[in-house]
């Protein structure tokens, strides 16, 4: 493994690299060829994190080569790949190495600047485009373009300054004011009851762009992941049933627990927006279902997603496995369930008391686990999942649910024999 130091993570001058990012102006996008990237080749990443971990894994198994590019000296995905390119990620000489190494280059971080992946596609194929991932990174965009596309989606205001949360919202009250910009599991939002919190949220949030939605009844939270190819075809996975915590996704139950006909609408609705999008690649929708069966997008994952880490274990193609044969022109991959699965988050709460005891876990014949080799635990943080399959959905409920209730006893340093196995 190697590792290109052209510069240190957090020390880039953004100002100084902006005039090279101009280039884009001049230059055409390269006309991209739906061709087929044979094994062998090399497949560019833009992000280090679990997701990208995954992707890596499963094009490497594949037979193909993966650079990552991370600010970050040490990463879940950097440690797996082939090569390790530690830049920012507006670094214009860190991207054109990449490009020139590369047949392709992917995205696995929701935030990458949509300016990178512009600069990049001047110099190889690029997947997803710029343009699809910049209307997922900021809410505005996408409650806009999710409504363009025939979804409905909770009643919101747009917020760019304290004054619109002075008169005009009564309707949207209690509320969740969510940063139009870089939020993500729960964080850069606020719930509050009155005008009063909600502008001191605003300003607790640093006064950026915002978007105030009414606080809804939800029965349940489902998601359904969504990949397409260049050719325009489209495949979907089962939908999951996902619970949240704190704003972090806890537990994926898949079969999703809800009528057949609130998942053939979550499962099209995804395609309609993979379409309306253009999109290359693997994309999530996140829905809430009401107490009154209605069902609403929320937002939009430009890549693949936590609430489709079953699919590694469950279907009988990944959602990673389909990102790189999406990126490489191959045909698509098999979408079916082949067991009902649970999807737990481990957080790094777990390590309270140190390394969790995984036989917890392991001695469920059809649990899988997945760490993400990242070496902090802190709270909150996400270290890895596990899936515990079975014939029946709620089956696999309960083992999960005994595996992690065995798991935080152990973290809460509770005296607790290992059942046996
Ligand atoms: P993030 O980008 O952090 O995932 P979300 O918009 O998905 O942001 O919000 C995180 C979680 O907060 C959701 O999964 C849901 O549980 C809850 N939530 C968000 N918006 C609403 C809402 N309008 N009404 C009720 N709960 C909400
Ligand atoms: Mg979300």
């Amino acid at each position: 493994m190697s590792a290109i130091e052209t510069r240190s993570a957090g020390t880039t001058d953004r100002k100084l690299i902006e005039p090279d990012m101009t280039e884009r102006r001049i230059i055409e996008p390269k006309m991209i060829e739906p061709k087929m990237i044979e094994p062998g080749a090399f497949l560019g990443l833009l992000g280090g994190g679990q997701l990208g971990r995954m992707f890596t894994m499963a094009a490497q198994s594949m037979g193909y080569r993966v650079i990552v590019l991370d600010p970050g000296a040490s990463s879940p995905a950097g440690t797996v790949a082939d090569e390790h390119i530690t830049a920012d990620y507006l670094d214009p000489a860190a991207l054109k190495h990449l490009a020139a190494r590369c047949a392709a280059v992917t995205t696995e971080f929701e935030n990458v600047p949509a300016d990178s992946l512009r600069f990049l596609a001047q110099y190889c194929r690029v997947s997803p485009a710029a343009d699809s991932v910049a209307v997922a990174q900021d809410r505005i965009r996408e409650k806009a373009f999710l409504a363009s596309a025939g979804m409905r989606v909770s009643p919101y205001k747009v917020v760019r300054s304290v004054e619109d949360l002075r008169s005009g919202i009564d309707h949207l009250l209690p509320g969740i004011l969510k940063r139009s910009r870089l939020g993500y599991d729960g964080k850069g939002q606020a719930r509050a009851k009155t005008s009063g919190e909600l502008i001191a949220a605003f300003e607790q949030l640093g006064g950026e762009n915002c978007v105030l939605e009414k606080l809804l009844p939800l029965q349940v939270e489902v998601s359904c992941v969504v990949a397409r190819g260049f050719d325009g075809q489209t495949v979907t996975w089962p939908i999951a049933e996902n619970q949240h915590v704190g704003g972090i996704l806890d537990v994926s139950i898949v079969p999703a627990r809800v009528p057949a006909a609130i998942a053939q609408a979550a499962r099209d609705a995804a395609i309609a927006v993979a379409h309306k999008l253009d999109y290359r690649g693997v994309l999530c929708v996140e829905f809430f279902v009401l107490s009154d069966g209605r069902l609403l997008a929320n937002e939009i994952a430009p890549r693949p997603h936590n609430s489709g880490h079953y699919t590694i274990d469950a279907c009988i193609t990944s959602q990673f496995e389909q990102q790189a044969r999406v990126l490489c022109g191959m045909p698509l991959g098999d979408t079916a369930l082949h067991s009902p699965a649970v999807m737990v988050n481990v957080l790094g709460d777990l390590w309270a008391r140190g390394e969790p005891h995984w036989e917890h876990v392991l001695r469920h014949p059809r649990a899988k686990l997945h760490l993400y080799g990242k070496h902090e635990a802190r709270p909150g943080r996400k270290m890895g999942h596990y899936t515990v399959l079975a014939d029946q959905v709620d089956d696999a409920l309960s083992a999960a649910m005994a595996a992690r209730e065995a798991l935080r006893a152990d973290a809460r340093g509770e005296d607790r024999a290992v059942p046996a196995t």
